[in-house]
């Protein structure tokens, strides 16, 4: 369980890639297609693909699932505890009618 630094979400961390699969799989694509007609095409895709492939798994990171926030921190740490004191849970929400709807008491004039 952790808690998120920037907005107080509390849960686990959403694994988060850097990127995109559909650019990564085009220039594997393209790898693909160039290799047929040159074989330095093809490296020099093959280099391109291999370095956005390296990309995107070194930065991947774990975020925030709410705000996207890399900066969670575990829950039972001294900083969790007090970014939980910070952040309450769940707001109270009134539920009082009367409230939600100032003009349901009134009477109905005809
Ligand atoms: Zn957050």
């Amino acid at each position: 369980m952790k808690i998120c630094a920037n907005c107080g979400t509390q849960g686990e961390e959403k694994k988060t890639v850097g990127g995109s699969v559909l650019i990564e799989l085009g220039l594997w694509f393209f790898f693909v297609v160039a290799i047929i007609i040159s074989r330095l095409a093809g490296l020099v895709f093959f280099i391109a693909a291999i370095a956005y492939s390296i990309w995107r798994l070194t930065s991947a990171k774990k975020a925030c699932p709410k705000c996207g926030a890399a900066n969670m921190v575990p829950l039972d740490s001294p900083i969790g505890k007090t970014l939980a004191e910070k952040f309450p849970v769940a707001p109270e929400i009134d539920r009082d009618p009367a409230k939600i709807f100032p003009g349901s008491n009134q009477k109905k004039e005809t």
